[in-house]
């Protein structure tokens, strides 16, 4: 079974754990390293011949237009990670739709194909932007993965479905990709990405991968960034949680990656939407869920 293979395509001060250190800004004064750790990547992934998804931001395809070119052109798909990174919950509707917007077209400028697939920025689609998804279904796009189905710190998230349904919305449908969770005995723990790749031994993602792929006969999502390979970055300014957060684990990461690639299979997450049926394809969607997009809001509540 393919699973899927994730790039939040982002340089380290763009981070949300330092976004209360750093301002917009003061991005372009810092020492960017996104073309390093982008190629570092894609060697590593040219070595294993796999092909991924880049959820790119569009300050970064503005700023490095030939970087997004050159990851299209060696296979892989080119998505959208917001134009500059800034939690949805903190933007009115009309702001989402400029950020998408803009973010939308200059990714695709510089790539050079249409883009499909969304990501918000930390995983910030909440109740509080109940018009997310109706807005990316007007701007073009077919398949979302922004929802971290679990408990966190601001959002409850664990009663929102695990498994890709289709959301339902006034100017269509879009499908919704969540990211990787396990559940055993009744209770949720999340897999195979970002942090919990850093913070986890390799062990228990290869062993949450295989019971999903086995078990449960699904495929996994995982999620990385340039910087989680690149650990000589340099040290932002930020709190103890956000060191742990960012910090943490970057030794080891690209020998994770490595093993990760070695042991399973991907695609890009676009291909696997396609198999699971484009919501652009009505006659596809028959075998996936379709919640309506209030309902989908009712299952997020605020601890
Ligand atoms: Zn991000």
């Amino acid at each position: 079974m393919k699973n899927a293979l994730t790039i939040d395509l982002e340089d380290y001060y763009h981070a949300t754990a330092f976004a209360d250190y750093i301002d917009q800004v003061q991005w372009h004064s810092q020492a960017s390293r996104i073309e390093a750790n982008t190629q570092k990547l894609l060697d590593l992934l040219d070595a294993h011949e796999c092909h991924a998804t880049f959820f790119t931001l569009g300050c970064v395809a503005e700023q490095f237009p030939q970087l997004v070119k050159k990851i299209a052109a060696r296979g892989h798909e080119i998505a959208c990670h917001s134009f500059a990174h800034r939690q949805i919950f903190t933007l009115t509707r009309d702001q989402f739709y400029e950020d998408t917007r803009r973010a939308k077209l200059v990714i695709e400028d510089a790539a050079g194909t249409p883009v499909y697939g969304y990501r918000a920025p930390s995983f910030s689609i909440t109740n509080a932007s109940e018009w997310t998804f109706e807005l990316l279904a007007e701007l073009g796009f077919t398949y979302d993965s922004s929802i971290f189905p679990i408990k966190q710190l601001n959002f409850e998230m664990q009663n929102v479905p695990r498994n890709p349904f289709v959301i339902v919305t006034s100017t269509g449908p879009i499908l919704e990709f969540p990211m990787t969770t396990l559940q055993i005995a009744g209770a949720r723990a999340p897999l195979a990405g970002g942090a919990y790749l850093r913070l986890l031994p390799y062990w228990y993602t290869r062993w949450g991968i295989q019971y999903l792929n086995i078990s449960e006969s699904r495929p996994a999502c995982v999620y990385l960034h340039p910087w989680e390979l690149d650990p000589e970055q340099p040290r932002m300014k930020g709190s103890i949680t956000a060191h742990l957060r960012h910090y943490f684990g970057l030794r080891g990461t690209e020998t994770k990656v490595h093993r990760l690639l070695e042991d399973f299979e991907f695609q890009p997450l676009g291909l696997l939407v396609k198999e699971l049926g484009s919501p652009l394809s009505p006659d596809l969607t028959v075998n996936l869920p379709q919640i309506r997009v209030a309902e989908f809001f009712s299952y997020i509540s605020e601890p």
